[in-house]
């Protein structure tokens, strides 16, 4: 048996050699990129705005997921474990992600994005708080006043800055522009709101992620599923809301997070009118309404005005 393989012509060699070669350099570039994993999807958005093209940012909890009933899989183990940074929202929101983080071998440091806030403590007459966190008495939901978020996009630079200190210019110069835009956004809401008459203010929503948004900008959030979302109301404390929203006439809104059949029932016992869909702990997919920090606050303003200045 005498067989040759027929010799490849050089030209053939030569293309394969230069593809060989860009591959090489194109998967160079990508490993420069400085993998950042955030805790859920509106940190992620944040990280990406402050990261722009230097980084690759993962958020473990996806859009329209609840971070407060999350559940660790092993791919999101793999990535905390070799990510560059990692962001978490801190106030007992994401206590998971450093535990896990760890036991996937992480050893680099935990930007709390919330560091510096002033958090506010949960209304203590609200007696189910089980998942957040530590602190029982603090509400981590502190993205829902734009300003505080000014506050994350400021540690979330300063964390990028400490870990990938060449960016340090991009990094300072994204997170002004888009310090300006929340800036606009904080304006827009609070032009909106001053709007209504005080007594078209309160509007009920299923669990209890607007209180930051109700102080700031001066709206009451009735919530009967409490902080984390997952407690049943008792028959009585039900039938109060119902009384109190046959009187008031606040119209119930859903959450993207939430399951709406608590909800549905609450509007159809009291007759109110229905607000539309709230995303309160996380961003909807690229195609829906909220898939950015500002479209989402954007689009919960315009759900909340439509029904809130309706004759
Ligand atoms: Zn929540």
């Amino acid at each position: 048996m005498n067989f040759r393989l027929p010799p490849l012509p050089l030209r053939t060699l030569q293309a394969f050699f230069f593809l060989l070669l860009g591959t090489l350099f194109a998967s160079t570039q990508a490993c420069a990129e400085i993998e950042v994993v955030a805790s859920f999807s509106i940190l992620g958005d944040l990280a990406r705005e402050v990261g722009g093209e230097r980084v690759t940012v993962a958020a473990l909890v996806g859009p329209d997921q609840d971070a407060h009933v999350y559940e660790p899989r092993p791919s999101d183990a793999r990535r905390a474990g070799r990510a560059r940074l990692i962001v978490t929202n801190g106030l007992g929101y994401d206590d998971w992600l450093p535990r896990l983080a760890r036991s996937a071998g992480y050893t680099g440091t935990f930007a709390i994005a919330s560091a510096g806030i002033r958090p506010l403590s949960m209304d203590k007459s609200d007696a189910h708080h089980e998942h957040t966190g530590h602190d029982e008495r603090i509400d981590p939901h502190a993205w829902q006043d734009v300003r505080n978020v000014q506050t994350y996009v400021d540690n979330i630079a300063a964390a990028l800055i400490a870990a990938d200190p060449g960016g340090a210019d991009t990094y300072r110069s994204n997170a002004a522009r888009y310090r300006d835009e929340l800036a606009r956004l904080d304006a827009e809401i609070r032009a909106a709101i001053a709007r209504l008459p005080p007594a078209r203010r309160q509007v009920v929503s299923s669990h209890d992620a607007f209180t930051y948004f109700a102080r700031a900008y001066g709206l009451r959030f009735l919530a009967p599923a409490g902080v984390a979302g997952n407690a049943e109301p008792g028959a009585r404390a039900l039938a109060r809301l119902i009384a109190q929203l046959r009187r008031e006439k606040a119209p119930v809104f859903l959450e993207n997070i939430n399951d709406p059949r608590l909800m549905e029932r609450i509007r159809n016992e009291s007759g109110v009118a229905a607000g539309g869909t709230l995303y309160s702990d996380a961003l909807s997919i690229a195609s829906g309404p909220a898939p950015t920090y500002l479209a989402m606050m954007r689009h919960n303003l315009a759900t909340l005005m439509t029904a809130l200045e309706a004759p």
